[in-house]
C-alpha cells in the first residue's frame, strides 16, 4: 500500500492526480441504464484490480488517459446532458478515484443537476469505500466475478475477492435497494443495485457459484446481468502463462445455457441477459474490443 497523495504511484498504476481515458455517451450498458439516450459513461484510468483478461486493458494497464480536473469533468457532463440527454453519469471503475467522484458530483449538485449518479465498479472494494458513497451514489453496478478464490487469484491476484466483494454488495443494498426499474415496469433506472457477472470461457462452476452466493444472500429478486460478451483481448492473445490459455476462447452456447438453466432454477426474478447467439452471428467481433485510442472507443457508438 502507497501513499498516493504523496505523489507515489499505486497498484492501480495512478497517483492522486485524476486521470480519465474517454467521456461520452454510451448505449451500450443494459436497457434501464442506457435507455435511448445513453449513459454518460466516464473512463478513469488505472484499475485497483487488473484482471488479466481485461477488455479495457488500454486503460487498465496501458495507462491511456489525460489529466482532468473535477470542474473539467463536470463541464463535460453538462454538455452530454445538453447535447444527448444521458440519463444517469456513469463512473467506470473508479475505485481508485473515489474522492474525485464525490467532488464531481457535488459541483454537479451546486449546478443543480440531479440525475442520477451511477457507480459502476469491479466488486473489489472496502466496505468503507461504499460508505463513503453514501451520500452520493444513487446506483451501484458492480461486477461479481468470482466465487472461486483460486481463480480470483489466478486472474486478478485477489484470493479474497469474493469475501469482499459480497460484503460491500451487502452494503450497497443496504443502502440503495434493489434497482427500481425492475420494480417500475423496466423505466430507466434511478436507484438501487444491479449485480454484473461476465461469464468466462471454461468456468462454468465459478459462475454458477457466484449465482448461488448472490442468491443465498439476497434472494430471488435481487436484479442480476448475466453476460456472455466475453472476447479475449489482444493483450490475453499474447500470453504465454500455460495455466491461462483457456481464456483465449469466446465462451460456448452449452456453456452460457448450463450457467442460464442454474439462473432460472434459483428463480432469479429480475434478470437481464446477454444471449451469445447475438454475438455468435455477428461477422465483426472486433465491437466487443473498445479502442481508446480513438475518440468514440466503442464501435456501437461511433
Ligand atoms: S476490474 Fe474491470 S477494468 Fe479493472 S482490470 Fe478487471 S476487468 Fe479491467
Amino acid at each position: 500500500m502507497v501513499d498516493r497523495t504523496q505523489g507515489k504511484i499505486g497498484f492501480c498504476g495512478e497517483t492522486e492526480q485524476l486521470r480519465i481515458s474517454s467521456i461520452g455517451a454510451h448505449f451500450g450498458e443494459e436497457p434501464p441504464i442506457s435507455g435511448t439516450n445513453g449513459s454518460g459513461t466516464i473512463f478513469f484510468t488505472g484499475c485497483s484490480l487488473k484482471c488479466c483478461f481485461c477488455q479495457n486493458y488500454q486503460i487498465s494497464f496501458d495507462g491511456m488517459g489525460n489529466y482532468y480536473t473535477s470542474e473539467e469533468v463536470e463541464n463535460r457532463i453538462e454538455k452530454l446532458i445538453q447535447s444527448h440527454g444521458i440519463h444517469n453519469v456513469n463512473f467506470v471503475t473508479p475505485d481508485h478515484f473515489f474522492p474525485h467522484t464525490i467532488e464531481i458530483v457535488k459541483i454537479l449538485r451546486n449546478h443543480g443537476i440531479r440525475i442520477p449518479i451511477l457507480y459502476n465498479t469491479s466488486g473489489y472494494q472496502k466496505i468503507e469505500s461504499v460508505q463513503m458513497l453514501k451520500n452520493y451514489a444513487d446506483i451501484y453496478m458492480p461486477d461479481f466475478k468470482y466465487a472461486d478464490r483460486q481463480l480470483a487469484k489466478l486472474l486478478s491476484h485477489a484470493e479474497d475477492y469474493p469475501d469482499q466483494a459480497l460484503v460491500s454488495l451487502i452494503e450497497m443494498v443496504r443502502q440503495k435497494g434493489f434497482l427500481d426499474s425492475f420494480i417500475d415496469n423496466n423505466t430507466i433506472a434511478t436507484k438501487g443495485v444491479l449485480v454484473r457477472h461476465l461469464i468466462l470461457p471454461g468456468q462454468i462452476q465459478n459462475s454458477k457459484d457466484v449465482l448461488s452466493m448472490i442468491f443465498i444472500e439476497f434472494g430471488k429478486d435481487i436484479p442480476i446481468s448475466l453476460m456472455s460478451q466475453y472476447y479475449p483481448s489482444a493483450r490475453l492473445m499474447k500470453e504465454n502463462n500455460a495455466d491461462l490459455q483457456f481464456l483465449k476462447r469466446r465462451i460456448m452456447l452449452n456453456e452460457f445455457e448450463e450457467v442460464y438453466e442454474h439462473a432460472l432454477s434459483l428463480g432469479f426474478t429480475n434478470m437481464l441477459v446477454q444471449y451469445p447467439q447475438d454475438f455468435i452471428s455477428k461477422k465483426d467481433q472486433t465491437e466487443f474490443s473498445p479502442d481508446f485510442s480513438q475518440d468514440k472507443p466503442f464501435k456501437g457508438n461511433r
